[in-house]
């Protein structure tokens, strides 16, 4: 891959994990179809970029364009909410086989993953949907995330797949989401009605005027996210320390031209977003702590997870996603994180090696008490 910016930010030597998002204007044909050919090359893209050692999750949109079609809805199944849940249930099962299929001619397992708005902003469960997505990729099998529009409501639905693509980013680890769009950047201008419009090839900072440039119109009218919906989820992601590009879609094998050619535009996140971490590190109160022997914090201090094994006590009150200090054999503060267990279930554990806890709890262990993901040394 050649280095042209800003596609280089995305470039597997320094983006591990990538976040690539489809929307359905691309992946759906104006008959209501899946432009398979294209989905194809989109693929064989992926595979490369797996081959040179990114670890991948797609967004694939498209589910309601392509149930409206198999239910004869109008409105490419957006004429009300019902009409759009009914769509996504019969839709999303194609799209699946659409992607399992198309996968797996690259060698590659497709694994489905259905989110709610609510799967990301709780966190409880932002950390199973982390924990989810994080096996699957040490498995070795491509996440393939939609919202599951069948069981969202308006109130609690991200409605986008451009939003959804930043948050699942956050989850997933990533370092970088591309947006494959029907657009090829973000314009100063409408471009379709002023021929001054210039495309803006690295966006530093999202001001107001930036945000300005943003409309919610989209070309196509069969997704729903538009370049305000864009302009967030770059937000979103640099809030999280992501960098994230729009990227044309329109073309064949869209990834490599991107990698080759450049275009597009890449929202750089600002330098002082280390996102949840810098949360975590900002964080005052906390719902209890655990204290850890001097084995554990010399593990910490190389970047390893917080094993119970190596946790000697469990103070406070908390249950699983809230945020623990984790304190050294001195009582020194060394970090915070969010707990992997409640604060009973992690009095239980503690000092146990993992294949002897499952006895106590009653249920299969998580991989640590508290995950390097989800922890911030002070
Ligand atoms: N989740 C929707 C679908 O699968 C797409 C949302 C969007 O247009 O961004 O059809």
């Amino acid at each position: 891959m050649r280095n042209s910016i800003p596609a280089a930010a995305f470039d597997p030597a320094v983006c591990p994990r990538l976040v690539v998002k489809i929307g359905s204007s691309l992946l759906v044909d104006g008959e209501g179809r899946v432009r398979q050919a294209w989905l194809a090359g989109v693929v064989a893209d992926l595979a490369q970029r797996r081959a040179a050692g990114q670890q991948i999750v797609i967004v694939s949109s498209g589910a309601i364009a392509l149930g409206a079609r198999r239910l004869g809805l109008d409105r490419g199944g957006r004429a009300s909410l019902e009409d759009a849940q009914a769509a996504a249930a019969v839709g999303q099962v194609a799209l699946a086989g659409v992607w399992e299929q198309l996968l797996a001619a690259q060698g590659l397992t497709a694994a489905q993953v259905l989110l709610t708005l609510g799967d990301l902003e709780d966190r409880r469960r932002y950390l199973n949907v982390a924990a989810t997505i994080a096996r699957l990729l040490d498995l070795g099998a491509v996440p393939v995330l939609n919202e599951n529009d069948t069981v969202a409501t308006s109130e609690i639905r991200f409605g986008d797949n451009d939003r959804l693509a930043a948050r699942a980013a956050q989850a997933a680890g990533a370092t970088g989401v591309i947006l494959l769009s029907d657009v090829d950047g973000l314009y100063t201008a409408n471009p379709a009605s002023d021929p001054t419009a210039q495309r803006l090839p690295v966006v530093k900072a999202l001001t107001p005027e930036i945000m300005a440039m943003a409309t919610a119109e989209t070309r196509s009218g069969m997704g729903s996210g538009g370049m305000a919906a864009k302009v967030q989820a770059a937000r979103m992601a640099g809030a999280a320390g992501i960098a994230l590009a729009i990227c044309d879609g329109r073309v064949e094998r869209p990834l490599t031209r991107f990698a080759d050619a450049g275009g597009g535009t890449l929202f750089l996140p600002p330098r002082n977003a280390r996102g949840r971490k810098a949360w975590l590190a900002g964080r005052i109160t906390v719902a209890g702590s655990l204290a850890v022997d001097a084995g554990a914090a010399a593990a910490l201090k190389r970047g390893a997870s917080l094993l119970a094994a190596g946790v000697v006590q469990v103070e406070g009150k908390f249950r699983r996603g809230d945020v623990v200090a984790i304190v050294g054999p001195a009582g020194e503060l060394l970090g915070r994180g969010l707990a992997g267990y409640d604060a009973d279930d992690a009095r239980a554990i503690c000092g146990r090696r993992n294949d002897d806890q499952a006895g106590v709890l009653g249920y299969a262990p998580r991989s640590a008490l508290v995950h390097a993901d989800h922890l911030v040394l002070i």
